[in-house]
């Protein structure tokens, strides 16, 4: 039989927004010494907005067309900022063979043209040199390729969450290291990282090195809780001593996978459920 204490524990992280899915967890939480957390959707809000646009040589409302015809078949949240700055500008564009690849971005032919839209990764897969200078940009970018060649970026913006830093520091205080883990290009990663003092800061992952930097953390011995919202977290979420999602903008497989739920999306939240663990085990003993 489960102590009363569990059920007082899993009722008062409720009441906060923090769904627990099973009594365990709450003592999990009390042994966790690494919070390791997706930058996207998590500790930024992952609502992203175009800021500007810059080709190489090629006509800005061609490039504009192309770029959000490939990204309309995408779901992906660059993809709804892109489409969304391009308004209706789709109407008699001939879309066809559009492949999605993890972590990089979209390839398709978009009016007879082969169009590439992702990160810097994607064009080196496909061998398309670009400017290199792009690496600095400390944004989040779509680069285009356009027929093979180079066609220039977008820029796109999104915002950290009010409670982020607060998060951090809680955590810190609470001796715990913080870690983040992202898909999104490294001057990105180092610069929210630095923003927050996030110990350690990953950037340019695809989704299986995330969870070999979790498994590198766990062969460590470090009790690990892993905070995610994308369809690609799934498997680290899973990897983790306590696997925990962003239940608002999270995807269904995360969500699934998850021990704990965050329903609010709030990074607060993960101070919040080790301080209900450490309190329920108080209780319980
Ligand atoms: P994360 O949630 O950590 O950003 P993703 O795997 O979703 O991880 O994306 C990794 C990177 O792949 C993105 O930062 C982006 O550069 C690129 N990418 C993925 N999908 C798209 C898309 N539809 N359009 C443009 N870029 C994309
Ligand atoms: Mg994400």
């Amino acid at each position: 039989s489960i102590p009363l204490g569990y059920f007082g524990g899993i009722g008062l992280a409720s009441k906060n927004g923090i769904l627990f899915k099973g009594g365990n967890f709450l003592d999990v939480m009390t042994k966790i010494n690494t919070v390791v957390m997706d930058k996207t959707g998590t500790l930024t809000k992952g609502v992203f907005k175009v800021q500007e646009v810059k080709t190489n040589n090629y006509n800005e409302k061609d490039f504009i067309k192309l770029t959000a015809a490939i990204e309309s078949k995408s779901t992906h949240p660059i993809a709804l900022a892109v489409t969304e700055f391009a308004g209706p500008v789709l109407d008699g564009v001939t879309i066809k063979d559009v492949e999605e690849i993890a972590g990089h971005g979209l390839k398709g032919i978009i009016d007879g043209k082969e169009v590439l839209a992702g990160n810097t990764k994607l064009l080196k897969k496909f061998n398309i040199s670009y400017d290199n200078a792009i690496d600095n940009i400390v944004e989040t970018i779509v680069v285009v390729a356009i027929d093979k060649v180079y066609a220039g970026y977008i820029t796109i913006a999104d915002e950290i969450k009010e409670d982020a830093k607060q998060a951090i520091e809680d955590l810190h205080q609470l001796n715990i290291e913080t870690v983040m883990l992202s898909g999104d290009k490294q001057s990105v990663v180092n610069s929210v990282a630095k923003f927050l003092s996030i110990d350690k800061a990953f950037g340019d992952l695809l989704p299986e090195h995330k969870v070999e930097k979790v498994q590198a953390l766990k062969d460590l011995g470090r009790q690990i809780a892993f905070i995610g919202d994308g369809v690609n977290d799934a498997p680290v979420v899973a990897l983790a001593d306590a696997g925990i999602a962003m239940g608002g903008l999270g995807s269904d497989a995360t969500i699934e996978t998850a021990d704990i739920v965050i329903q609010n999306d709030q990074p607060s939240k993960i101070v919040a459920a080790i301080k209900i663990g450490k309190l329920t085990r108080n209780i319980v003993w």
